[in-house]
């Protein structure tokens, strides 16, 4: 059975129009009753009611429930205002908010429908539905690239799907310009085109919601993994980042801010605070690229360094050790005294959990503080076993 021997009744297929549009309107209309940010899905809302009026009123203009005049206008306007709106909603949504010049979109609405009024060439059926169409499809393709483009500053996996199937109705809609213009060309008829497009308005629907879901799941993994004072990685990231079993090159560095509980005494708690962001900004900044970073606890931070001999991890540790002493904290113009005391562990020869490293790196932290803080320590097995 071919595709073009099913029959598909006009009158049914503006009725899956015009349901498919509500049925997203309502989906976004959830969403943002649910979500705590905007994210354009009000925009959407309202760009798809635009749109399933305009479909209905083709619907009752095919019944001739209502004059022609009334509802070839009615269809044409709010078609195009719907979806002028609906890009403007795709961009805020890909976004995560409002942009600039979004205003700018509402231009061509502003444009076509006094000339609409004034040519009446929506009198004219292939007219009407060529240039309405028309917009669609442009609408439709700046809505697509917009969501894929955004996948740049926000890659979240369903950015592609979404931007295929707006892509998919664009097409389509150009397909049914084509069919309207030059039948005789046209590779598939305009109500087969649109029957496509209805399954792609509620793929629509369905894909922003879990665009809307995997931004929220992102958040939520970031805020997991994320030290709240000092934006830096907490502990669960940094155990999920470490080898499970660490390697002969590989660097563990434990750092612990030195007579930390003086600086609160003297400075007061909220100039502690401020250290310990100043003091993560600054590690984070003179970290190799390669190397990952956490806060630990309290005023105890690590550091993972990969693919490194233990002169370099020690190079490193000390250039720390340095940017630390020179870091300026001021409290109501007096410089806070700030340094830090690291112990170092390499991976050795034997394979060792990052928990074994860590103890090691703790061992090497001790006699840091021991030998007078301000300093750097590598852990030694031979240097151990002589004490
Ligand atoms: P040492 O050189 O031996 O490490 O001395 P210390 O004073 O740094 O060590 P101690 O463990 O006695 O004190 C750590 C202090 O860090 C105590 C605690 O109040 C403070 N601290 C831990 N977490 C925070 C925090 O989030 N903010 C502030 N302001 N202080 C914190
Ligand atoms: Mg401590
Ligand atoms: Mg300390």
């Amino acid at each position: 059975m071919t595709l073009q021997s099913f029959q598909l009744d006009l009158a049914t297929v503006l009725l899956l129009h015009q349901c498919s549009f509500l049925v997203g309107a309502l989906c976004f209309l959830y969403a943002r009753w649910q979500s705590r940010r905007g994210e354009g899905l009000g925009t959407l809302a309202i760009g798809f009611m635009a749109l399933a009026m305009s479909s209905t009123l083709a619907g009752l203009g095919d019944r001739s429930i209502i004059s022609r005049e009334i509802w070839t206008f009615g269809t044409f306007a709010s078609g195009v205002i719907g979806y002028a709106i609906f890009w403007v909603g795709m961009r805020r949504l890909s976004s995560g908010g409002e942009r600039r010049a979004d205003w700018l979109v509402m231009i061509a609405p502003a444009v076509l429908i006094p000339t609409a009024l004034v040519t009446q060439f929506y009198l004219v059926d292939p007219i009407r539905g060529a240039v309405s169409n028309f917009i669609s499809f442009l609408s439709l393709a700046a809505a697509a690239t917009t969501v894929l483009r955004d996948r740049r500053p926000e890659n979240l996996p369903v950015r592609l799907v979404l931007s295929v199937v707006i892509a998919l109705s664009s097409l389509l809609a150009l397909m049914i310009v084509v069919a309207m213009l030059t039948p005789a060309i046209a590779p598939m008829t305009p109500r087969w085109a649109f029957f496509i497009r209805i399954i792609c308005h509620f793929a629509i629907a369905l894909f922003v919601i879990i665009l809307v879901k995997e931004r929220a799941e992102a958040a939520l993994r970031r805020a997991a993994d994320t030290d709240i004072l000092t934006g830096v990685g907490n502990r669960r990231w940094f155990t999920s980042r470490v080898p499970k079993v660490m390697r002969e090159d590989d660097a563990l560095f434990l750092m612990d801010l030195d007579l930390f509980k003086q600086v609160n005494d003297r400075f007061g708690h909220d100039t502690g605070d401020q250290v310990l962001v100043s003091f993560a900004d600054a590690i984070e900044k003179n970290l190799r690229a390669d190397g990952s970073f956490a806060r630990l606890g309290g005023e105890e931070f690590a550091a993972y360094l990969p693919h490194t001999s233990a002169e370099e991890a020690m190079a490193a540790a000390e250039q720390l050790v340095d940017v630390v002493r020179k870091l300026v904290v001021d409290s109501n113009g007096e410089r806070v005294p700030l340094t830090v005391s690291i112990g170092v562990a390499m991976g050795e020869s034997k394979e060792h959990s990052w928990s074994e490293l860590l103890k090691m790196a703790d061992v090497a932290l001790y006699d840091a503080k021991n030998a007078g803080r301000d300093r750097a320590v590598l852990f030694s097995e031979p240097a151990k076993a002589a004490a």
